[in-house]
């Protein structure tokens, strides 16, 4: 299973859906998740680009086409939910998404690249902060990439952080995550870059399971069809070592878990 796919429903991808639904049946993948860019906010890069009678309308011509082989989910990647949380509501309710994911892109409407620069000395604090007011008031099924911060980080030419050192701030996403019934995903983006490690790293996985979470999702973040399904192998050998013996799926926000043997 893929639960963390884009195509040109995100204003960062130019994949085709059923371009994307093919190479996933080619790949041997049971079931994908659709999570495109989504944002309220007309200061975030991703305001304006989504059309939900376009994206529900591609989802619809998708299953008809591939359903019989591939199981695909219409879900959302939000950015900042946890800010203009009305606005949120009144736009997403009446949609039947199968799964929301919640992500920290910007921080006080900075890229984080962007806020990185303008806070050399604080930016990974910042980050987690951030996550924290995310994850305890946002309406949302998983945290997507939870120490995506590392990436931009290694970019601008700074180190990955370590993680005993941010722990304590990790430690409480992860009890609110819990706590709110909210779960976290294994992202293999970084697998692919010169980062060469999943978001977030193994270590998170491991505390996330050790204080009791069970909803784990696996995703590639893929902005293209070629690369459908690319590191969930080696994701969920990393959720076998931190301990989990499943993962999960959703259905209309329903999460299910599935064998991970
Ligand atoms: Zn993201
Ligand atoms: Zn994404």
């Amino acid at each position: 299973m893929d639960y963390h796919h884009h195509t040109n429903n995100s204003i960062d991808s130019k994949a085709v859906m059923q371009e994307v639904c093919e190479q996933a049946i080619t790949k041997g993948i049971k079931e994908i998740c659709f999570t495109e860019h989504y944002s309220v906010n007309p200061d975030a890069p991703t305001y304006g680009h989504m059309d939900f009678a376009i994206y529900q309308q591609d989802i619809k011509d998708s299953q008809a086409s591939y359903g019989d082989r591939l199981t695909i989910k219409m879900g959302i990647e939000l950015c900042e939910p946890h800010l203009m949380m009305d606005v949120y509501e009144k736009e997403l309710s009446s949609i039947p998404f199968d799964f929301i994911m919640g992500s920290v892109h910007n921080i006080g409407n900075q890229k984080l690249r962007l806020h990185l620069r303008a806070n050399q000395d604080t930016f990974y604090d910042d980050y987690f902060a951030e996550m924290y007011k995310l994850v305890s008031d946002a309406n949302i099924d998983v945290l997507a990439h939870i120490d995506l911060m590392k990436r931009y980080a290694v970019q601008e030419g700074h180190e990955v952080y370590v993680f005993e050192q941010y722990k304590d701030q990790i430690a409480a996403v992860l009890e609110k995550a819990i706590q709110r019934g909210i779960g976290i995903e294994i992202n293999t983006s970084g697998l692919r870059s010169s980062l060469g490690e999943a978001l977030p790293t193994p270590q998170i996985v491991s505390l996330y399971h050790d204080l009791g979470g069970k909803i784990l999702t696996l995703g590639s973040d893929s902005h293209k069809a070629e690369t459908v399904g690319a590191g969930i192998k080696e994701a969920a050998q990393i959720a076998k070592q931190c301990g989990f013996t499943h993962i999960y799926q959703f259905d209309k926000r329903e999460p299910k878990a599935v064998s991970l043997s």
